[in-house]
């Protein structure tokens, strides 16, 4: 794909500099190809705004499912009290990062993101 005269995957902007996404690790520091194969076989192109959005939205996830492990007693990287607290900080910084974009987020919303921070600090610790 010619990144020229494509749009982007996110926001369908044309005519402004694209770049492929690269997912690399995950924020967990887990590699990211091993989990979705497929997402190598069709690269996405981003401007610089959705690709901005498109890693917070990547950390979102990850956190929110293993939050989702936490809360159903399986192993979760937030059973560790430092990444618990990374993440917790980490979804204060997306938040802020998607105020500051003003609400033009076609990937992510701040109600989802404000929604994952109430069920972080409700949900026990694993003694
Ligand atoms: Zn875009």
């Amino acid at each position: 794909m010619d990144a020229s005269t494509g749009s982007c995957n996110g926001c369908g902007a044309a005519g402004t500099a694209l770049m492929k996404l690269s997912l690399g690790k995950d924020f967990f520091g887990r590699a990211y190809d091993r989990l979705s194969p497929s997402t190598d076989q069709s690269p996405k192109w981003y401007c610089e705004q959705c690709s901005m959005q498109k890693n917070l939205q990547r950390d979102f996830r990850d956190i929110s499912a293993e939050l989702d492990k936490l809360a159903t007693g399986q192993g979760s990287q937030l059973s560790n009290t430092d990444e618990f607290q990374r993440a917790s900080l980490r979804l204060r910084e997306i938040l802020t990062l998607l105020e500051a974009a003003q609400g033009r987020s076609p990937l992510l919303a701040g109600s989802d993101v404000k929604r994952l921070m109430e069920r972080l600090t409700t949900v026990t610790m694993p003694a």
